[in-house]
């Protein structure tokens, strides 16, 4: 997946050490530039970090020095923090990250605006030949109950000619890619016979599938809100692997905000005030009629599924 001079670039900076008065985060500090791999030829690699659990204490309690009281009142005040929506401290941290994801990715992946980018030039330089290939065993049938999502997976011989056609075109379209460049390694003309354009139009045939590199800087807050959507079952597979990758680095650099985060926001529920009204009345052996209390037919469904104890209540029983 590297080159040698990318796993010696790697391997340079992590043997370098750089004394410093920051608060820093050993586990991080650990997986600094190391990356994590991703899909089949994809990654995420941290590159930089600011700030962690003691810094969103330090920055809620505008406090002096490192701002510790004890481990426990630090864990208690940052689940306050986060139950009460009390986003502040958290927008104090921020992480920088390299990934290298396929382009249909990172549409999804850009509509994060909150965010800094900066991606590859493919104006600037030429793709490198990289494209991403399901697994057969995550090449599906359109969902029949998610218009968004795939259903069943495909009998292995389907899902090799699948991946057959998609590594021809793949290939093909690369090719001619190459061809409409018509340039060698070092910006010269293979063959001055035929035309060359610009790398700006050349890259207009190729899939989007292909692999492409950004350096993506966020912070805490607006990351965690990323991953709320993207690690989410319903986010397509290929992002959600990713989003998987980059908890796998929240849950190393803020800990206590982790566990905040995954009992508040990953695993919680928003209860609107109407299911909260017709709960109460389960509760309290009351007879309710949810369609009356303005519940949809589908909110109902949602909400027996959350409690199905109480279903045969929510639909009349
Ligand atoms: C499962 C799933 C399915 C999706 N399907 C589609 C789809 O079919 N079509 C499609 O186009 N998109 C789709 N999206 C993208 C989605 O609509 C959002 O654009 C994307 O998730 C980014 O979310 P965000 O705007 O909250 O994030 P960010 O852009 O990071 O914004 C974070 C928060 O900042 C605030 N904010 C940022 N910019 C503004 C602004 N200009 N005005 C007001 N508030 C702002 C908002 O509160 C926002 O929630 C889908 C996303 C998911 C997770």
């Amino acid at each position: 997946m590297f080159s040698n001079d990318q796993k010696s670039a790697i391997e340079a900076a992590r043997a370098a050490w750089t004394p410093t008065r920051r608060l820093v985060v050993p586990a991080l500090e650990e997986a600094m530039y190391e990356p994590v791999s991703v899909l089949d030829t994809g990654f995420v690699r941290l590159v930089d970090y600011m700030g962690g659990d003691d810094g969103i204490v330090q920055g809620a309690r505008v406090s002096y020095g490192k701002g510790t009281k004890s481990t426990s009142d630090d864990r208690g005040l940052i689940r306050y923090l986060m139950r009460n929506r009390h986003t502040s401290p958290f927008e104090l941290a921020v992480i920088k990250l390299h990934v290298r994801a396929p382009i249909f990715v990172t549409r999804q992946w850009f509509r994060h605006r909150t965010a800094s980018i900066n991606e590859y030039s493919a104006r600037y330089s030429v793709l490198e030949k990289e494209f991403y290939f399901p697994r057969p065993e995550d090449i599906a049938v359109q969902s029949a109950s998610n218009k968004q999502g795939r259903g069943t997976t495909l009998p292995p011989e389907q899902a090799q000619q699948v991946l057959d056609l998609l590594r021809d075109d793949a290939a093909r379209c690369y090719d001619h890619y190459l061809d409409l460049l018509n340039e060698d390694a070092a910006g010269g003309t293979v063959d001055p016979t035929r035309p060359s354009i610009a790398r700006e139009l050349a890259r207009m045939n190729l899939p989007v599938n292909i692999m492409t590199q950004f350096y993506w800087q966020i912070n805490l807050w607006n990351l965690l809100h990323f991953l709320r959507l993207r690690a989410d079952s319903h986010a397509q597979y290929e992002i959600r692997a990713y989003a998987d990758a980059i908890l796998g680095l929240v849950e190393k650099w803020v800990p206590l905000t982790f566990g905040a985060f995954r009992d508040y926001m990953r695993d919680a529920t928003l209860l609107s005030g109407p299911a909260l009204r017709v709960l109460r009345a389960v509760m309290a052996g009351t007879p309710v009629d949810p369609k009356a209390e303005g519940l949809s037919r589908r909110e109902i469904t949602e909400l027996a599924t959350l409690f199905p104890e109480i279903a045969p209540r929510l639909n009349g029983g």
